[in-house]
């Protein structure tokens, strides 16, 4: 099964990713992660990606495109992928359609998490991200590391990340309305959609995605 998990920054988005990657084996593309490894590589578009990412603007979407081409074929043979941050608009997910029907799939749905934009904006003033590993916890909801300052993973220092200072926030919440939003539109009428309440615990909202994927 593909599936897409929409929601605006903040909305809990990578941690029910983990949870249904663990429980459903599905292989996790992670559009953030992948930009966010590339960027602080030398790779010769590093420096320009850093820039748009840490001012919340969006990757130009042929070269998200080969990022994905590139996932989606080296899992070719995967049961499902879970796609997390891809697609962030409707071209994106035209393309993403594409693709798949290359290898005889399809998005077989796709879930959104629902939170208000007061919401994601208060909760993202808690995020932080390990500066060894790149995992996301946030201090302020019942995803806090263990012991409440250290990588519960690694160990590795906690750190705020750049593009969730207010001005990359406020941008990244437009853009969401604006451009990825609309996907909500599609999969509504190819009868694919989930909308799901996220201002919830973690767990009630986890078995409520795992209960509408059945
Ligand atoms: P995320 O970790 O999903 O919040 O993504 C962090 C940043 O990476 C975004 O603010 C964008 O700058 C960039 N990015 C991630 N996914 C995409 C995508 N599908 N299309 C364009 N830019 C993206």
């Amino acid at each position: 099964m593909n599936i897409i998990l929409l929601g605006p920054q903040g909305s809990g988005k990578g941690t029910q990713a983990e949870l249904l990657v663990e429980k459903l084996g599905l292989d996790w593309f992670e559009a953030g992660k992948i930009l966010r490894s590339i960027a602080s590589s030398n790779n010769e578009k590093a420096g320009e990606i850093k820039q748009m990412m840490e001012k919340g603007e969006l990757i130009p979407d042929e070269y998200i495109r080969l990022i994905a081409w590139d996932y989606i074929n080296h899992h070719a043979h995967s049961s499902g992928i879970l796609f997390d941050g891809y697609p962030r608009g409707v071209a994106q997910f035209e393309a993403l359609e594409d693709m798949l029907a290359r290898f005889g799939k399809k998005v077989d749905k796709v879930v959104y998490l629902h939170i208000s934009d007061t919401e994601a904006i208060k909760r993202l003033g808690g995020r932080v991200m390990c500066s060894k590993c790149g995992q996301i916890y946030n201090l302020l909801t019942d995803d806090r590391p263990a012991d409440g300052s250290t990588c519960s993973k690694c160990g590795g220092d906690l750190v705020a990340r750049e593009d969730d200072k207010p001005e990359g926030v406020a941008r990244r919440l437009q853009l969401f309305h604006e451009r990825t939003a609309p996907i909500l539109n599609k999969a509504r009428t190819l009868g694919i959609l989930e909308e799901i309440d996220g201002e919830r615990p973690i767990k009630v909202i986890f078995e409520n995605i795992v209960d509408r994927l059945k």
